[in-house]
């Protein structure tokens, strides 16, 4: 199995953060995610915080996405590419955050929206363009219902923390993101166990 990142056919913009960030080996689920998320294909990963799992998703999206890169200032050529959504506004900033930090060399943008702060900010963003979006569920649906952003062009949805977002309650809200999504879109889910209801989910 590859371990090192150089053995991955990365972008050299991406491969450039990647070296910034320190990173030279993949860690256990970046080897076995990353080459599956660059063919496209969906995963289902049981792995916890601090496992590397972010790379494993971000690095391979962000990848997949370079072919809608583009310098234009109009929103239009901004969609939302690829939804990520979390249960908590903590979570939700740090994986923005990695986010930001592995598209830095590229014209992939992206935006984090969760509750607890004035939707204004997060609008001017989202109104912008962005291709990838980190959010919460909760506030997502706010923007949804405001017409700040339109789902419609997603390409890949990540539920990361999905257990966990099934313990707090965010199912029927997950259920109705997931509604204004394309049917054909990739899914990628991690979670720490897998119950009936992610399995359920998953499915959906
Ligand atoms: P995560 O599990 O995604 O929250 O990542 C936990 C931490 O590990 C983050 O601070 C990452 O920057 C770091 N990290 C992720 N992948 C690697 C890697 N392959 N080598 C070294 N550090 C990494």
């Amino acid at each position: 199995m590859t371990t090192s990142f150089s053995q991955l056919s990365l972008a050299p913009t991406l491969a450039r953060a990647v070296a910034e960030m320190g990173y030279e080996q993949m860690t256990p689920i970046q080897a076995q995610a990353i080459p599956v998320v660059l063919e496209g294909r969906d995963v289902m990963g049981a792995a916890q915080t601090g496992t590397g799992k972010t790379a494993a998703f971000s690095l391979p999206l962000i990848q997949r996405m370079l072919k809608h890169e583009n310098a234009s200032t109009s929103p239009a050529r901004h969609p939302v590419r690829a939804l990520v959504l979390l249960p908590t506004r903590e979570l939700a900033d740090q994986v923005a955050q990695q986010v930001k930090a592995y598209a830095k060399y590229t014209q992939i943008r992206s935006a984090v929206v969760f509750g607890g702060m004035d939707m204004k900010p997060q609008t001017i963003e989202l109104k912008a363009g962005v291709e990838i979006l980190v959010a919460t569920p909760g506030r997502l649906l706010d923007h949804i219902e405001a017409k700040n952003c339109v789902l419609n062009q997603v390409e890949y949805v990540v539920l990361d923390e999905a257990d966990r977002m099934l313990d707090i309650g965010f199912l029927p809200d997950l259920e109705r993101i997931l509604s204004f999504l394309p049917k054909t879109r990739t899914t990628l889910l991690f979670s720490a166990t897998f119950s009936p209801e992610i399995k359920r989910l998953s499915g959906s």
